[in-house]
């Protein structure tokens, strides 16, 4: 009997972030969960209204908070540093926690540093350092 091919998202085990910074910049956004927001103001040390009003936009289609970008034309994560990390590394969003093990998008291989070095593929053009 032959093993099905496992179901997309697979889960993986043996990523490795190579920090390329890609999945933090691009189009997409990060969605908040009410347990984000209240970890990553207590993070800054702010108000959740505060954090809301500084660090967050509403989108109205779907009732939620979204993190703004740095508003350049890689349309960056405001929290993502110029070295490529996270200024909420300890609060960061479960959406950010769970990428690429949990979820991915199905390109991937496109942008993905550390995905296309477990892949075997060589590094892509696109990285944006
Ligand atoms: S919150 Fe952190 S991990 Fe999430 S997109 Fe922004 S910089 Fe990246
Ligand atoms: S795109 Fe992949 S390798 Fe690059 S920072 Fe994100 S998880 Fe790490």
């Amino acid at each position: 009997m032959t093993a099905s091919p496992a179901e997309w998202p697979y889960p993986v085990k043996n990523f490795t972030c190579h920090m390329c910074g890609n999945c933090c910049r691009g189009d997409g956004y990060v969605e908040l969960t009410a347990k984000d927001i209240t970890a990553m103001a207590a993070h800054f040390g702010m108000k959740e209204p505060e954090f809301l009003e500084r660090y967050c936009t509403y989108h109205k289609p779907t009732h939620s908070w979204h993190l703004i970008d740095q508003d350049d034309d890689l349309q960056t994560c405001i929290f993502l540093t110029d070295d490529n990390r996270c200024r909420v590394h300890g609060a960061k969003p479960e959406q950010c926690e769970g990428f690429p093990t949990r979820w991915r998008s199905s390109n991937i291989a496109e942008y993905c540093a550390g995905w296309r070095a477990m892949e075997g593929l060589p590094p892509s053009d696109k990285r944006t350092i």
